[in-house]
């Protein structure tokens, strides 16, 4: 490894928490008790449920239970694209017909200014810049597939979404070899933990219980059992994306995928220069492997992809450490974006689980036999996804008890959705594997191939992976 290496912390959990300093995590659950509603897990989906649910009925007792500390999991992790992709789209269209994807689109659109306004009301700091969502190509197959996924998504509705040039492109960012493009407004850079610290205590600050260093070991229906006592409770929602394989029961139910990210140094004015950016668009690209980046607003380049994809056995990280060999190949993917950054220093690794399901389709359901309800299966696409996720299953709780009637929400296509398990071990590690295998072996020979055509090595992967 080079000297770009020495000083990298890795782990820690993520750079955001270095920036932002971790937080005081809250009392533990003291003993048996009980709520109108208890919601396990402390992310991104458990508060903005709490959040919506307390507004709409303040008189409700609502209860967070988090293992660890609000934030400890994705949502203090990721790499702050709000944008309004959504998981299982196409799928839904499938099975409910388009206009109804239609409609689960224009909600996801309509969420990505739901977030901004609800940090705006709440005084939440967490240096959004709305500067859109930047989708380059950089082969010829990158191309064919960019301009394909630009014309699906005008078909969803998205009449305001641009396509660009290799020209247009270097306009608003350098990347070496892009070819094109696509654009839309829909999205914007966040600081992922500031997100999540600021609803923990706007939550908070309404009259939700939070309990921090609280497992849940099991959950029935309405039972939320920690090592601490149990909290009884009307509904019991599970929240717990990444890590739901932890709960008793739930092993094969969403796979725990691994997603790395690294951060820079904070860049000069000289290579700012270099590389443009002026439009803080979030950042994307083609590529099978894909990789994700942002802007931060203190001037460094944060860029995440895939590394070791899967753990066997469901396993999760310690606290973010992330494998060298992946920091490594993020920072090639870096420099090969940015030769000029080729010198930079990478000051934070860092990894995280987001929730796959068997049809990599996002859910949010309640049972209404059991009082249990879950959100998730985000794929990757979560940081939008949850506060949409939050008001459906406040919508979900007020037409289950009486208190509201069927909504816009409940009616979207992914409310209700069921899917089979995950195979046992060891075919899933080995699936996953050999799925992400495939999938840089693709990328491989389509850099080094000038046909259009993608490699037909990551429809068969696809396939396998049953995302098609
Ligand atoms: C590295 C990385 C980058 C990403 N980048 C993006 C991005 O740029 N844009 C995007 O849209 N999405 C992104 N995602 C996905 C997005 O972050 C997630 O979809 C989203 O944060 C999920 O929120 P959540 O609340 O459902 O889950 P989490 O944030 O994982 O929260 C689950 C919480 O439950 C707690 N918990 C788990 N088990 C238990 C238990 N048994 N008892 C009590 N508490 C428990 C955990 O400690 C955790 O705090 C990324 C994910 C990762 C890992």
């Amino acid at each position: 490894m080079g000297s770009w290496a020495s000083g990298v912390v890795n782990g820690g959990i993520s750079f955001w928490y270095a920036d932002d300093g971790l937080p005081a995590v809250r009392e533990p659950l003291a003993g048996d008790a009980s709520a109108d509603v208890v919601i396990v897990g402390g992310g991104y989906t458990g508060l903005w449920t709490a959040y919506y649910l307390k507004k709409a009925a303040p008189f409700l007792r609502i209860t967070v239970l988090e293992q660890r500390f609000c934030g400890y999991g994705a949502s203090g992790r990721n790499g702050g694209w709000l944008y309004n992709g959504i998981a299982g789209r196409d799928r839904y269209a499938t099975v409910h017909g388009h206009e109804a994807a239609v409609r689960l689109q224009r909600a996801m659109n309509e969420t990505v200014d739901e977030v901004v306004r609800v940090t705006e009301a709440e005084g939440i700091e967490a240096d959004i810049h709305k500067g859109g969502v930047l989708e380059v190509a950089r082969t010829p197959a990158q191309l064919a597939r960019l301009k394909d996924f630009h014309a699906h998504e005008l078909v969803y509705g998205e009449k305001d979404r641009e396509l660009y040039g290799a020209r247009e492109t270097a306009v608003r960012i350098r990347i070496a070899g892009a070819v094109g493009s696509t654009w839309t407004p829909h999205g914007a850079r966040v600081h992922p933990v500031k997100l999540v610290k600021g609803l923990a205590a706007a939550v908070e600050a309404l009259g939700v219980v939070i309990h921090e260093s609280t497992p849940v070991t099991e959950i029935r229906p309405r039972h939320a059992v920690t090592p601490y006592g149990t909290v009884r409770a009307s509904y019991v929602l599970r929240c717990t994306e990444g890590f739901t394989a932890s709960l008793k029961g739930q092993k094969r139910t969403w796979l725990p995928m691994n997603s790395s990210m690294i951060a820079t140094e904070p860049l000069s004015a000289q290579q700012w220069e270099a590389v443009g950016w002026d439009g803080r668009e979030t950042l994307g690209d083609m590529a099978h492997a894909y990789m994700y980046a942002q802007r931060t607003a203190d001037g460094r380049i944060a860029l995440g992809g895939r590394g070791v994809p899967y753990r066997f056995g469901s396993r999760t990280d310690h606290d973010g450490r992330t494998q060298e060999e992946t920091v490594e190949a993020l920072r090639e993917i870096l420099v090969d974006f940015f030769p000029a950054l080729a010198g930079v220093r990478i000051e934070h690794a860092w990894s995280g689980v987001l929730g796959v399901p068997r049809d990599w389709c996002a859910t949010v359901t309640l049972d209404r036999s059991t009082g249990l309800g879950w959100a998730g299966g985000y794929v990757g696409s979560g940081v939008a996804t949850t506060n949409l996720a939050g008001r459906t299953l406040r919508d979900l709780v007020q037409l289950d008890s009486g208190q509201g009637g069927r909504t816009e929400l409940t009616d979207l296509p992914w409310v209700g959705h069921k899917v089979r398990k995950w195979e046992p071990e060891p075919l899933r590690w080995l699936g996953v594997q050999g799925m992400y295998a495939t999938y840089r072996a693709a990328d491989r020979r389509e850099a080094v191939r000038h046909s259009a055509g993608s490699s037909r090595l990551a429809r068969v992967a696809d396939r396998v992976a049953g995302r098609h």
